[in-house]
């Protein structure tokens, strides 16, 4: 028999009724497809599965011992004629499952009370009790039968000797479909095992491997499938979490090598320009950190290679400032700098803040403007076709040294005079591919600097994964003088008067020439829209909406206070105008007290006179969501009050995440938190994570030790080898997962 490659269609090796089959719904293709499909857990002898665990709906596969058998005859209502059921009632020793079969009175001959077996089938309920409909099973051999061996053999039907199998000690339990129940799998996979040959082509080079003492790609496929020991698991799963960080990391390490090697035009600020006319004017003196990270960023502005670094940090702890003192140095050496903002909100709020910052600096060519100054130009989609043309001209011309805007910046026409920098601001909603974009548009074949900012910190693991193409840098002080906020849960449920104080606070607040946010979930004029957050499939009452909660406020306990409203759907003249009277505060004729908004002000929103935030039904929103928010009030130097608004229950899963809130300010532990609840698909994010399938054993929040070695074990390797024409299965993997990358890409755009 011709030994297996891993790269065979299973057509070949199982036929093509199995290979439709395993296609079908699990989409498996190849051996190596199959072979890293893994158990989804191990049902042990003696160990029946917990059947209170079992989930309605779900395609389940239990071991279960039979507890009663009865034979029930009924009148089958369409031809009217007798008809019996067959219903076994198995055990895991407490909790009870039903199995029901129609018309098959004879199985009662194999499903024998005490028998026990594999069940697999789709979880339903019937009169109140779970059951699975005609399941597709197998028992195990009697181990009685089994020691006395000649009988034992005899007794097993010929034909069927995958039964044989489950004399194992640790039986596999494959994700699986109707079509491919799980033994059926494991059939599948004895037959691929069989045939693997003795050496296997290891993604992970022998020096790696033996270093940390993995198992090779063999035995680890043999410890996974077929294990005599939870050790045997133990083992197979630490190496093949390895393969998956590995592959990944090796890709991430290209990056970075293939990106370091671009040339970049080296910015060095020079002395006597913007930089240092602008650190003049600053009214207050940067944290250790922002010196601390300011300087290596000065510094790789310098190399003659682009810098790809992140910046993340706590909400408030004055990334924008460090990106403009980088974006100051590229203009003082004769460049331009991009801020690329995920909305036009906060494009729009940037470009007020920092030509605020700058003041006569931003103003060249107007009069009043300093000579040394440039001018600030701001480029959005909705703005109006003049506007966008001047923006434009401005940009070609090099004018503007300093561009804010939109994912407009990433059309072909917007062409920059020298673009020398792109700064990237609450990256997690652009890709990969439209910092690409961006970095298309420098000088020549040159490419910009970049610089990521991430809205919320992250966990060191999920930066190494998401963010793993670049280097990172972290904030983790915020500025002296920032006002402590508190953070109150308002559990409407218990106690309904506690929501009129918090009126009642924002009227006390408002009275002191304070100034106040209320969020809510929803818009709530009907059309559904991206921002708000969806109904969810409980039958909960609507989330509460601005545009209903507003004027009821105005009427009632705020009346007398001047109420904003802001959504995404406002037309984009009428966001800026909200958002400049509400900067402008109370002194303004026009200010505006109180906003009730969507979660347009989540990031980047920044008015220190802002004191109290109310955010309604706030157990619709996310842990760091949440954090985001509140990192819009205390930037002042007044004490913040934030109170979430909830009619959840205590004691819920909900309460305890606003509970968890509540209780610290730490945006690394509540990201974590928030991570820990999603689902792995969704820690990584949509456009990074290119790996559908490429991560099944690799938990990013949990195995940091398998990211961090395997990440150093990559590097050094792609550092040597960028080809990877040393370890050819690498290479291989590397390829499959880029191209699993681009066909998400294709697929979402
Ligand atoms: P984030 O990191 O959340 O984006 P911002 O950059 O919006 O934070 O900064 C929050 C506020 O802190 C801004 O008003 C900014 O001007 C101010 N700020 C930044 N650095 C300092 C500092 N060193 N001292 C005092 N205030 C600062
Ligand atoms: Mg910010």
């Amino acid at each position: 028999m011709p030994e297996l490659r891993l790269t065979d269609s299973l057509k070949n090796v199982l036929g093509a009724a199995t290979a439709k089959a395993l296609d079908t719904g699990l989409h498996l293709r190849t051996v190596e497809d199959l072979l890293r499909h893994y158990p989804r857990r191990y049902a042990e002898r003696g160990q029946l599965t917990d059947l209170a665990s079992l989930v309605v709906d779900e395609h389940v596969t239990v071991m279960a011992r039979v507890l009663k058998v009865d034979n029930k005859s009924y009148v089958d209502r369409r031809t009217g004629r007798r008809a019996d059921r067959l219903e076994v009632v198995v055990t895991d020793g407490t909790g009870q499952l039903t199995l029901t079969f129609f018309k098959q009175s004879w199985r009662a001959k194999e499903l024998r009370e005490g028998r026990i077996g594999l069940f697999s089938g789709k979880v339903t309920v019937f009169n109140r009790s779970r059951q699975l409909t005609h399941p597709d099973y197998v028992l195990i051999p009697d181990p009685g039968h089994v020691l006395d061996a000649g009988s034992a053999l005899a007794d097993l039907p010929a034909a069927d000797d995958s039964v044989l199998r489950y004399a194992g000690a640790m039986i596999p339990v494959y994700p699986a479909t109707a079509q491919m129940p799980s033994w059926k799998i494991s059939s599948a996979i004895d037959i691929v095992l069989d045939q693997m040959p003795e050496h296997l082509e290891d993604p992970i080079p022998d020096t790696t491997r033996i270093r940390h003492g993995l198992p090779d790609l063999r035995g680890a496929l043999r410890g996974i499938h077929r294990p005599e020991t939870r050790d045997d698991v133990a083992s197979a799963r630490t190496r093949l979490r390895w393969d998956e960080a590995f592959v990944l990391q090796a890709v991430l390490a290209q990056r970075r090598v293939a990106a370091a090697a671009l040339p970049a035009v080296p910015r060095v600020a020079t002395g006597d320009g913007l930089l240092e006319a602008f650190e003049a004017r600053l009214p207050f003196t940067l944290t250790n950190g922002q010196v601390e990270v300011g300087r290596t960023i000065a510094d790789d502005l310098a190399r003659t290679h682009p810098m790809h670094r992140l910046l993340q940090g706590e909400v408030g702890s004055g990334k924008t400032l460090v990106a403009l003192r980088a974006m100051l140095t590229v203009v003082d050496s004769g460049g331009q700098a991009v801020l690329l903002a995920p909305t036009e909100v906060l494009a729009q709020q940037h470009h007020r803040s920092i030509s605020a910052m700058l003041g006569p600096l931003a103003e060249r060519g107007l009069l009043g403007g300093s000579d040394r100054g440039t001018a600030v130009a701001l480029l959005t989609g909705s703005a109006s076709t003049a506007r966008r043309r001047q923006a434009m001209l401005d940009i070609a011309s090099g004018e503007a040294g300093i561009v804010i805007g939109t994912h407009a910046l990433l059309e072909e026409k917007v062409q920059f005079f020298d673009l020398g920098l792109v700064v990237v601001d609450e990256q997690h909603r652009f890709g990969v591919e439209q910092r690409a974009a961006l970095a298309a548009k420098a000088r020549d074949d040159n490419r910009p600097h970049v610089l990521v900012m991430t809205a919320t910190p992250i966990p060191r693991t999920v930066a190494m994964t998401v963010f793993g193409d670049l280097e990172v840098s972290t904030l983790t002080e915020l500025p002296a003088g920032r006002s402590p906020i508190e953070t109150h849960v308002v559990p409407t449920l218990e106690k309904p008067a506690f929501l009129d104080r918090a009126w009642q606070r924002i009227t006390e607040e408002v009275a002191q020439g304070r100034q106040a946010y209320v969020v809510c979930p929803r818009i709530g004029d009907g059309a559904s829209s991206g921002e708000d957050v969806p109904a969810g499939e409980d039958d909960r009452r609507p989330p509460i909406a601005v545009l209903e909660l507003a004027p009821s406020l105005e009427e009632g306990p705020l009346s007398g206070v001047r109420v904003g409203i802001l959504h995404g759907r406002l037309a984009p003249d009428a966001k800026d105008d909200v958002m400049r009277r509400f900067a402008t505060g109370p002194s303004a004729p026009d200010g505006i007290d109180v906003l009730v908004a969507t979660t347009v002000v989540e990031v980047g929103v920044d008015v220190p006179n802002a004191t109290v935030m109310v955010v309604m039904d706030a157990d619709r929103f996310g842990v760091s969501q949440l954090h985001q928010l509140r990192g819009r009030i205390g930037r002042g130097s007044h004490a913040g009050l934030c109170l979430l608004v909830s009619e959840m229950p205590p004691a819920t899963a909900a309460r305890e995440r606003l509970d968890a809130v509540a209780r610290t300010l730490d945006g690394f532990e509540l990201s974590r938190i928030d991570l820990e609840q999603r689902r792995e698909g969704d820690v990584l994010g949509a456009s990074q994570s290119g790996s559908r399938s490429s991560l099944r054993m690799l938990e990013v929040l949990r195995d940091e030790d398998v990211i961090v070695a395997s990440r150093d074990e990559a590097t050094a390797l792609v550092l040597g080898d960028p080809d990877l024409a040393t370890v050819p299965a690498l290479a291989r993997a590397v390829a499959a997962l880029l191209d699993e990358e681009r066909a998400d890409y294709l697929e979402k755009s």
